[in-house]
């Protein structure tokens, strides 16, 4: 058995706003694990000497944007799943070696699963956005039967090389409408609806009629795509079931335990 994190700690830049520190806070609390979960905020020329202090003090953790390839690069062991991401967003430490995982994509696929009728078979997804999130997302669907994606990005470039990492299943669509004509699932994968300023990732109008919509955004009271999806009649979820799964993988990997992912939910509301 390896020995218990001193500590866990989510490190980004910025890292205020994150839930985290408060979802795994409470389950820790019901668990009775005598643990902190902090959140750090870390400069990234700084992200390397961090990282090192960490792992030689046994601390464990989460890292979010805009640390998850450099943490993957950094690792010494990574899980496969990783791998495939090209980032880490869980990291713990093993006899001073950093070992990571990618947990938003069991999160990602355990969420989908969650959505009122289900995933729809085949899936014809629209993936709006190519960072981090998006290649989670490409990384799970993949391994749904005859899955085919659509990527749409603002930077076509970054949507045309995050295709290429997964051929046969992915390409790039320059264009919004094209991207969502046929799309059975839309998923978005970028910041667009976080804020007050009203901007969606794309007008629910251009939605095929009945195409499921997962917006890994989440905010109180949901983003106001989903509201707006479901009042149209698409089946809708935001990102608090992926963040409440990511997390709860993460624990099996820190602490090889389950949290109670209804204390976790209920934190996050
Ligand atoms: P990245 O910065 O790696 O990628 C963001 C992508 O969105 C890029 O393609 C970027 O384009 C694009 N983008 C950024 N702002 C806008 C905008 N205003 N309109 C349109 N496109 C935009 O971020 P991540 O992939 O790590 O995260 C994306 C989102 O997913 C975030 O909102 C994050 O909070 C969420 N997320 C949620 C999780 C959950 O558990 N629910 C887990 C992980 C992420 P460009 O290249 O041009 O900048």
């Amino acid at each position: 058995m390896r020995p218990r994190p001193s500590r866990l700690v989510l490190l980004g830049h910025p890292v205020g706003h994150s839930k985290s520190p408060r979802m795994h806070g409470a389950a820790l609390a019901h668990a009775g694990i005598d643990l902190r979960y902090d959140a750090l905020d870390v400069a990234p020329d700084d992200f390397d000497a961090a990282i090192n202090a960490l792992v030689s003090a046994n601390v464990a953790g989460n890292v979010t944007i805009p640390f998850k390839e450099r943490a993957a690069a950094r690792c010494d062991w990574l899980s496969s799943a990783a791998q495939r991401a090209g980032a880490a967003n869980t990291f713990w430490s093993v006899e001073g070696e950093l070992h990571g995982d990618n947990t938003d994509i069991g999160g990602f696929a355990a969420a989908a699963a969650a959505l009122p009728g289900g995933v729809p078979t085949p899936a014809r997804v629209a993936l709006l956005g190519a960072g981090g999130a998006a290649a989670a997302v490409l990384a799970a669907v993949e391994r749904w039967p005859d899955c085919t994606v659509r990527i749409h990005a603002r930077t076509l470039e970054r949507a045309t090389r995050l295709a290429a990492r997964f051929p046969g299943v992915a390409r790039a669509e320059p264009g919004l409408e094209e991207a969502l004509a046929d799309a059975n699932l839309v998923v978005n994968a970028t910041p667009a609806g976080l804020g007050d300023d009203g901007e969606l990732p794309a007008p629910v109008e251009l939605l095929a009629p009945g195409a499921a919509v997962i917006d890994l955004a989440y905010r109180a009271g949901e983003t106001a795509w989903v509201r707006t999806a479901r009042a149209r009649g698409h089946p809708a979820m935001d990102g608090l079931p992926m963040l409440v799964e990511q997390g709860a993988l993460a624990w099996r990997r820190w602490l090889g335990v389950e949290p109670d992912r209804g204390v976790m939910r209920r934190a996050l509301l």
